[in-house]
């Protein structure tokens, strides 16, 4: 095992530092630092710079803007955007529904909404919850049903993050009512948010914060041609769509530049030693996350496999971190990272089931 980085990816980390340290404006690292709160604007400026330089979407195909990086300078160039303090990139359009239309899209789709999720033309949401529908998600009741060249689409959507920004909204909707397993019979649907009987409504988060929304659809009408895959396979799309959500919740630059600051802050003001062990428990822990996923780094490099559910320990370690590390001043706010992307209670469930295979 190799968990030490190569002469030319300790170069790459240097190139990635210094563009960052040269383009990302200063209002934007600011905002960031202060947990301010950031406009559309402000996520789409940043979007666009990234796109500008070729960076927005490093993953993707080479054909379709990709960068080429392997997956362990895909990590240091999330890594160092954290540790930078740069505006997080929105995943719904460039992580999520750019990975199901790559895997599943036909041609006309890829070249309809790719282009536009690239430059940041389109801002996308998730409809995948509903109430009552969130960790037991395939028993999701948002029916859509075929009329000729149309489905339409009844039913609610509840947590949709930015749904109030958002021209589209990517849904898991139930094509199928009678079908045997539940899990069967639902299908995948691109929904334009400005399609008549589309009703979004704000949720207030317990810190005041406008992120979340439900989103009610009344005889919704949406063109057959933006069925995603076949009819009633659509949770073969979702579960490979929350693999990808879960990537990137470790977080770990962004908590490694929290703790710097927030150690910087404490170092002066706060002797309590309880305080002290709490941060240095925390720093390590931080450390070990880092380990954990050099240690995955190093298995995906050798052998190309994707993580699996190893990402689910990423996602419990590492918002449970971050949780720690901004109890100062987003205590209210960090409490969501445990619930979302699949709640870390289930997440230690799939570690149960395929990993320990209790
Ligand atoms: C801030 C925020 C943003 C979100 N954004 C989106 C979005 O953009 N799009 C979207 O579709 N959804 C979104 N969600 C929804 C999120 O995915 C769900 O909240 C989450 O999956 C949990 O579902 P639930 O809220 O229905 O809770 P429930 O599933 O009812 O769970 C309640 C509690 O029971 C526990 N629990 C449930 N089942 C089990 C089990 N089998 N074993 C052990 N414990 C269990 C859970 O861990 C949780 O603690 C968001 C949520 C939040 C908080």
């Amino acid at each position: 095992m190799d968990l030490n980085y190569s002469p030319d990816e300790a170069a790459f980390r240097e190139e990635v530092r210094g563009w960052l340290s040269a383009n990302l404006p200063q209002d934007l690292k600011q905002k960031v630092a202060s947990y301010a709160h950031l406009s559309k604007d402000d996520l789409l400026r940043w979007h666009r710079i990234l796109a500008k330089q070729g960076w927005v979407a490093p993953a993707w195909p080479k054909e379709w803007g990709g960068t080429g990086w392997n997956v362990v300078q895909r990590y240091i160039f999330d890594e160092e955007l954290g540790y930078a303090g740069a505006p997080p990139l929105i995943p719904f359009g460039l992580t999520m529904c750019a990975a199901v239309l790559l895997r599943f899209g036909t041609e006309a789709q890829k070249k309809r909404f790719l282009p536009r999720i690239y430059h940041g033309d389109d801002f996308w949401c998730q409809g995948y919850s509903e109430p009552g529908s969130g960790s037991d998600l395939a028993s999701l009741k948002t029916k859509a049903i075929k009329d000729k060249d149309s489905y339409v689409v009844n039913g609610q959507k509840i947590w949709t993050t930015l749904a109030h920004y958002a021209d589209w909204i990517f849904c898991l909707v139930r094509t199928d009512p009678g079908a045997g397993r539940r899990q069967e019979g639902i299908s995948f649907l691109l929904i334009d948010m400005k399609t008549p009987g589309i009703t979004v409504r704000p949720l207030m988060l317990m810190d005041g914060a406008h992120e979340v929304n439900e989103v009610f659809f009344d005889d919704v009408a949406v063109p057959a041609e933006n069925l995603v895959h076949e009819e009633g396979k659509g949770w073969t799309v979702a579960k490979y769509l929350l693999g990808y959500e879960r990537m990137n919740t470790g977080r770990i630059g962004e908590s490694r530049r929290q703790l710097a600051a927030l150690k910087e802050f404490a170092s002066a003001r706060i002797q309590d030693t309880r305080f002290r062990d709490r941060l240095s428990r925390l720093e390590i822990e931080l450390m070990a996350l880092e380990i954990t996923n050099l240690r995955f780094l190093d298995r995906m490099r050798r052998t190309g496999q994707p993580p699996g559910a190893d990402v689910s320990m990423l996602k419990i370690k590492g918002t449970e971190i971050q949780q720690g590390i901004t109890e100062r001043r987003k205590y209210l706010s960090m409490r969501k990272t445990t619930i979302y992307a699949g709640s870390n209670e289930i997440q230690r469930n799939i570690i149960a089931k395929m990993t320990l295979g209790l």
